[in-house]
C-alpha cells in the first residue's frame, strides 16, 4: 500500500531509533510501575516565555482584517525586513534586504524549501557526521544523496575529510549543510574552521565552476548557556565569509515554540543569484505542501524578539548539561564542557565499549549500555541511531529531577 521508500523508512531497518526509544519510554510509562528518566526526545521542556503569550492576546485583539488569509508565500513584507534588520545587524551584512527572508514552517521546513531550491536528483549533500538524522529523508525527499563526511577531535570539522568530500564528485557537490551549534553533538564550529572551510570552497569553486550552496542549519544558536555570551563571537557563521549561505532557523527551541512551526530562511545578500532563489525560495515554500508559515506566529515575532524578556531562559538546560557532564566524567565518559543547546554526546568508557576482539555480533557498547539503563527505568539514544558506536546522545530539556534519576541508573549500572 506504500511507496517503498516509505515503507522502509517507518517499518524497516531505516525506522528511526530516537523514535523506537521515544515510544519505549510512553510504554513503560503507561506500563506504570514508577518514574521513567526519559532522555530519548530534544522536545523543548520549558514554556514558551510570558511576553509570547502577550503578544499573542495582543496581536489576536488589534488585528486588521484579513490578518487569517493566505498571503505572499515568503511571509508578511513587515516581518520580514522586520527580521532582515536583525539579521543584517548581526552578521554586519547592511546590504540584506526583507525580500532575502522567506518566513517557513520551522527550520525542518526551511532545510526542504531549500533544497528544493537548489538540489537536482543525483545531488551531493554534504554534512559533517554525526548529524541530524532527519537529514537523510530531507535529502531523499528531493532524490539527493547526503554525504556524510567524518569530524575530528570532539567533533570538530575535518577540513582533510571535507576537502575529500568535495573532490570526490565535484560537479555533483551541491549543499554542505552545517548545524551549529550541533544536534547531535553540541559541537560549535570555530572561527578558524570556519575560516579553513571557507578556503576549500573557494579552492573547489575554481576547480568546479559550480555554486556550492551552504545551508547552515541553526536553530541553537540562540540557546547558549553562558547568558552573557555573545552570540556573534561563541557562534561563528559563515554568514560573511562565504557567499553563497543561506541561513536557516527557527524558534523551536529559544522560543519553545516546536509545535508552532515558526521559522525563517536567510539569503547573504553577496550570494551569486539572490534574486532567483528569492523566487525559488517562495515558489517552493508554497509547492511542498504547506503554502505559507503560519500567521499568527509571524505577526507575533516582531514584538517578541529582542524585547526585554523575550526569550525561553535556558539555565535549566545549562545546569541539567553540567550537572549531567559532571556525573558522567565522574564515571569515565569523555565529552566536551557543554556550551549550547540541549544534547550531550559523551563516547563511552573504555571498558563499556565492545572489546576489539568480539565477534561483529556482539552489540556495541552503546547498545548494550542502553538496554541496562532501560532496566533501570532510563531512555537514552545510542551513538548507532547516528552512524557512531560507543557514544549515547542524551537529551536534556527534561526535568532536573530526570538528570537526578538517570545519574543514579547510570552509577547502578557503571560503577
Ligand atoms: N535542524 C536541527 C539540527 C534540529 O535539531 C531540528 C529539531 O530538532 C530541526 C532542524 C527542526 O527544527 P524545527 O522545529 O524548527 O523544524
Amino acid at each position: 500500500a506504500l511507496s517503498t521508500r516509505v515503507a522502509d523508512c517507518i517499518l524497516g531497518s531505516k525506522e528511526s531509533w530516537i523514535r523506537r526509544m521515544f515510544e519505549l519510554g510512553r510504554q513503560m510509562r503507561a506500563d506504570g510501575g514508577g518514574p521513567v528518566w526519559d532522555l530519548s526526545l530534544g522536545n523543548p521542556s520549558l514554556e514558551p516565555p510570558e511576553l509570547w503569550r502577550e503578544a499573542v492576546i495582543e496581536a489576536l485583539r488589534d488585528e486588521p482584517p484579513g490578518m487569517h488569509r493566505y498571503m505572499t508565500n515568503a511571509g508578511f513584507p513587515e516581518v520580514r525586513a522586520f527580521i532582515a534588520a536583525r539579521e543584517a545587524a548581526r552578521f554586519d551584512l547592511p546590504g540584506l534586504e526583507g525580500d532575502d527572508v522567506t518566513m517557513t514552517v520551522g527550520a525542518a521546513g526551511a532545510v526542504n524549501v531549500m533544497l528544493r531550491c537548489v538540489a537536482d536528483r543525483g545531488d551531493r549533500v554534504i554534512v559533517p557526521a554525526p548529524y541530524f538524522a532527519e537529514y537523510d529523508h530531507y535529502a531523499d525527499n528531493h532524490g539527493a544523496t547526503l554525504v556524510p563526511v567524518p569530524t575530528g577531535r570532539e567533533f570538530s570539522l575535518d577540513l582533510d575529510a571535507m576537502d575529500a568530500a568535495l573532490r570526490a564528485d565535484p560537479e555533483r557537490a551541491r549543499v554542505l549543510i552545517l548545524n551549529s551549534p550541533n544536534n547531535p553533538t553540541g559541537a560549535i564550529y570555530s572561527a578558524a574552521e570556519l575560516d579553513g572551510l571557507t578556503k576549500l570552497l573557494e579552492a573547489h569553486r575554481e576547480r568546479s565552476g559550480r555554486i556550492l550552496w551552504v545551508v547552515e542549519d541553526s536553530p541553537y544558536r540562540d540557546v547558549l548557556h553562558d547568558p552573557e555570551a555573545d552570540p556573534r563571537v561563541e557562534v561563528p557563521s559563515m554568514m560573511g565569509r562565504w557567499p553563497n549561505t543561506v541561513l536557516l532557523t527557527s524558534h523551536s527551541k529559544d522560543l519553545g515554540l516546536a509545535g508552532e512551526r515558526i521559522g525563517y530562511m536567510v539569503i547573504s545578500p553577496e550570494a551569486e543569484g539572490r534574486a532567483l532563489l528569492r523566487r525559488a525560495a517562495s515558489f517552493a515554500n508554497r509547492t511542498l505542501g504547506f503554502v505559507n508559515a503560519p500567521a499568527l506566529m509571524q505577526r507575533v515575532l516582531p514584538k517578541v524578539l529582542g524585547a526585554p524578556g523575550g526569550r525561553v531562559d535556558v539555565q535549566v538546560y545549562a545546569q541539567n548539561s553540567r550537572k549531567m557532564a559532571d556525573g558522567l566524567r565522574g564515571l569515565g565518559f569523555e565529552l566536551p564542557e557543554p556550551r549550547a543547546g540541549f544534547f550531550l554526546f559523551p563516547a563511552l568508557p573504555e571498558p563499556l565499549r565492545r572489546p576489539a576482539d568480539a565477534s561483529a555480533d556482539t552489540p556495541t557498547g552503546d547498545i548494550t549500555l542502553t538496554e541496562r539503563l532501560r532496566e533501570q527505568r532510563t531512555v537514552v539514544v545510542p551513538g548507532t541511531a547516528f552512524g557512531v558506536p560507543e557514544f549515547l546522545r542524551l537529551s536534556m530539556c527534561v526535568d532536573p529531577e530526570a538528570v537526578d534519576g538517570a545519574l543514579s541508573a547510570f552509577r547502578a549500572v557503571c560503577a
